[in-house]
């Protein structure tokens, strides 16, 4: 039976944005995610998915709800606690630029951890641990004595997963790796990330808006929109038969190889624009933009079901017991396709 390493319960972040306004970034978040596994989380821009990431390392205090991991409540963490919860638990940046400290060479960019943990404190052992991390990325003892300038885009996330594993982690919260690498480039990352994982037993939570790369290295996947979980299940079942009309959407975004069928397949093209998170939609948040809207979508949030094996979704659409009371104010016209 598979071990979960991670669980959120409930997460709920929300930002204090002046005159008493309020940004609702995460709500009521929950799942959890398997030692070993890869966990793809993903949504547009402001759908709340980094909060999510840095909620879990600490960098954001929660409103509501615990993040445990190994079992420990990693918000109640005393200092001795919190600092060796960041030896099990590394992330990956965006931006591996903005991430690395221009002034360092790459060998102090990938010893600073090691330093702070106390770990190597022999110069020689620590060199050798640095080169050993450089070629574990593909790169090389010849890159240890230059600067991040000095590196392409897809070279510098490779200096940043080279820190994030200098202690060694068991669990990598990245975060949107691949968003500012070239199309070229980015499966050469996510094949990077693939083969560390297989080597080290590692455990990811992969934060992406590109669904297409999501589903070559995700395991599971979970959908937002507007701080809410939407859908979740295997990365197969959400390809081949995603139930939320807002993963419909984003799927139908993906472009497809093959000329033939690329021209006549069919795009589902959301009306609106995303609502605020400081002032979301009553009920259901996606019903603004949502096709299929009906009158109780507005009053009451979609409770999370279990619509097939490990398949969850949160819409009326599925809720069984709703449409079965035969409400006169549910007109439901198309339901989405389901194969
Ligand atoms: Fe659309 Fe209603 Fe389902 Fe929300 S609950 S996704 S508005 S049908």
């Amino acid at each position: 039976m598979s071990e979960e390493i991670l669980q959120l319960k409930s997460l709920t972040k929300h930002f204090n944005v002046g005159k008493k306004q309020v940004l609702q970034a995460v709500n009521d978040v929950t799942f959890h995610i398997n030692k070993g596994e890869t966990f793809g989380l993903v949504g547009e821009s402001g759908c709340g998915k980094t909060t999510v990431g840095r909620t879990i390392m600490g960098l954001y205090n929660k409103t509501a709800g615990d993040v445990f991991y190994d079992g420990q409540n990693v918000h109640e963490l005393d200092d001795k606690g919190t600092f060796n919860f960041y030896r099990q638990m590394q992330m990956i940046f965006q931006d591996p630029y903005a991430s690395l400290n221009p002034r360092s060479t790459v060998k102090e960019v990938i010893a600073e951890p090691m330093e702070v943990h106390g770990l190597y404190p022999n110069k020689k052992e620590q060199l050798d641990r640095v080169i050993q991390l450089l070629e574990e990325v593909g790169l090389n003892r010849e890159h240890a004595d230059r600067y991040p300038h000095e590196f392409s885009g897809g070279q510098r996330q490779r200096i940043g997963i080279a820190r994030a594993l200098a202690l060694n982690p068991d669990f990598i919260i990245a975060d949107e790796p691949i968003s500012a690498l070239d199309v070229s480039v980015q499966a050469q990352v996510v094949n990077l990330l693939k083969n560390l994982q297989a080597e080290k037993d590692l455990t990811f939570l992969f934060i992406a808006h590109d669904l297409s790369m999501v589903k070559q290295i995700s395991d599971r996947i979970g959908v937002m929109y507007l701080g809410n979980l939407v859908e979740l299940t295997s990365s197969d079942a959400l390809y081949e038969n995603p139930l939320h009309p807002y993963t419909q959407a984003l799927l139908s975004a993906i472009p497809i190889p093959d000329p033939d069928i690329e021209d006549i397949r069919e795009r589902i093209i959301l009306q609106g624009e995303l609502p605020s998170p400081i002032d979301p939609p009553s009920g259901c948040v996606f019903r603004t933009r949502c096709p299929f809207a009906m009158d109780v979508c507005a009053r009451s949030r979609p409770e999370w079901l279990e619509v097939e094996e490990d398949h969850y979704v949160a819409c009326h659409l599925y809720d069984e017991t709703l449409n079965e009371s035969n409400q006169p104010d549910i007109t439901i016209n198309q339901k989405p396709v389901r194969s």
